[in-house]
């Protein structure tokens, strides 16, 4: 509320990763990217980008939900830049804290979680600055070797490098090792190819054993939970246990408040989520937590507004 009165009305992505053990969680909101440089040298994008440019599913999603996505105008029948969201002009289809855009631009985080092997692996994260300038494998191959906070310094600089534009260049290099530190850092960036740097490895520790434990768990990340939509009914799907208790009582699905049977207002209400085959309405929201979805959704009627 405070932060609501100030009148400050821009906005920021949000990437938030959770590290516990090998499972690795990120919540992420806008284009802030984060990537995955697994030890065996695959790179794979935990994060999706939120831009109207490249994300064809949030271009229909803001549309659906009555906002315009198009280009600046600069002179009669010239457009110029990235697709945009108007009125307020983001390029972003999500994020948090801009006051001044039409209410499909929502906070709903893409979630993402993977379980690595037990090597470990390098998270890269960083600001569209930086992904502007560098593709993923880039900017992971351009660091490997390094400890994390030289790398993240690398990554900057790489970046920097093209066109010398410092604006959103932020990057947090995480390295995931092993308790015993047994692991070497990645490979650094020559032309190495799995096996090769595994034999490498074996050089430097000189253990047979140890060498058929990595063998077994290279290139292993494995993927555990998956879920991007901003639409509630896809995010709960049918899942009768989401909200039905085993006393027959319903609780709102958000909330999790005690609802009559009557009382409660199926999330596929008025969605065209098929139900057709099973009789099960649910999962069941209170009245509060619908005002909530459509919020979540871009479809409140009218937001908070800035003079
Ligand atoms: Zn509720």
């Amino acid at each position: 509320m405070e932060f609501q009165r100030s009148g400050v009305t821009s906005g920021t992505t949000v990437t938030f990763v959770i590290v516990d053990g090998w499972t690795t969680t990120v919540a992420s909101v806008g284009d802030s990217r984060c990537i995955l440089d697994a030890r065996d040298g695959a790179v794979s994008v935990l994060t999706v980008d939120h831009r109207l440019e490249e994300n064809s599913e949030e271009r229909d999603r803001v549309a659906a939900s009555g906002g315009q996505v198009g280009r600046l105008h600069i002179a009669e029948g010239i457009e110029f830049g990235p697709l945009r969201c108007w009125p307020g002009g983001l390029c972003l289809s999500r994020s948090i804290g801009d006051m001044d855009v039409g209410e499909f631009i929502v906070p709903i985080p893409h979630v993402k979680q993977v379980k690595l092997s037990n090597v470990g692996g390098r998270l890269i994260i960083a600001s569209d600055g930086v992904w502007d300038a560098l593709p993923s494998e880039m900017a992971a191959k351009y660091c490997r070797g390094l400890p994390a906070p030289l790398a993240a310094k690398e990554v900057v600089k790489q970046a920097l490098r093209p066109k010398g534009l410092r604006d959103d260049t932020t990057c947090i290099v995480v390295d995931i090792i092993p308790p015993d530190h047994s692991a070497p850092l990645p490979a650094a960036p020559k032309k190495q190819n799995i096996l090769k740097s595994l034999l490498c490895w074996k050089h430097s520790h000189n253990s047979i054993n140890k060498l058929a434990k990595k063998l077994s768990a290279v290139s292993t990340v494995e993927e555990l939970f998956e879920e991007g939509s901003a639409m509630l009914s896809e995010r709960l799907g049918n899942d009768s246990s989401a909200s039905k208790t085993t006393a027959g009582l319903f609780v709102c699905a958000i909330c999790r408040e005690d609802l009559a049977p009557s009382e409660g207002i199926s999330v596929h209400a008025g969605s065209i989520f098929s139900t057709g085959s099973n009789p099960w309405q649910g999962p069941f929201l209170c009245a509060n937590c619908v005002d909530k979805k459509d919020a979540m959704e871009g479809k409140r009627p009218s937001g908070v507004k800035v003079a």
